[in-house]
């Protein structure tokens, strides 16, 4: 489905439009991503900011990476569904969670990170691109 995305979580009182295509899908098996994704991977298409309309209050939590950025989990407050991540490292990205977008959306993640943190049991799609740690750096953006 091309953009605009639509997105809404559980509960209904956050919701989104996006009006871009993401710059990179990707599937991150890092450990916080772990904790919020109860065991599992978070799946994640990163849009440029200013593409992103987001209606609702978000609460959300912050931690230091190994990088030594600054990452910020959002989510909503009242059922908590995962929005969105974004890092101070790119301030101009948001990362949303597939889970958040509605059904329909047609995006894949395209590139497995942190895949050394998975746990034994974990199946990644051979078809993915695989990193051990950090990804690459985000491609810019079409003009
Ligand atoms: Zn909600
Ligand atoms: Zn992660």
């Amino acid at each position: 489905m091309p953009a605009p995305y639509t997105a809404r979580c559980t509960c209904g009182a956050v919701t989104a439009t996006i009006d871009a295509e993401p710059v990179t899908t990707r599937q991150c098996w890092c450990r916080q991503c772990q904790q919020i994704a109860a065991g599992g991977p978070t799946n994640n298409a990163m849009f440029p900011a200013d593409a992103i309309d987001i209606v609702g209050e978000r609460a959300e939590s912050s931690y230091t990476a190994a990088s030594g950025n600054t990452l910020t989990h959002e989510f909503c407050p009242r059922c908590g569904t995962h929005v969105l991540g974004r890092s101070s490292a790119r301030p101009q990205f948001r990362t949303i969670r597939l889970g958040f977008l509605d059904e329909g959306h047609g995006l894949s993640p395209a590139i497995a990170i942190w895949t050394e943190e998975a746990p034994e049991w974990a199946v990644i799609d051979p078809a993915m691109e695989q990193r051990p740690q950090q990804p690459p750096p985000a491609s810019p953006p079409p003009e």
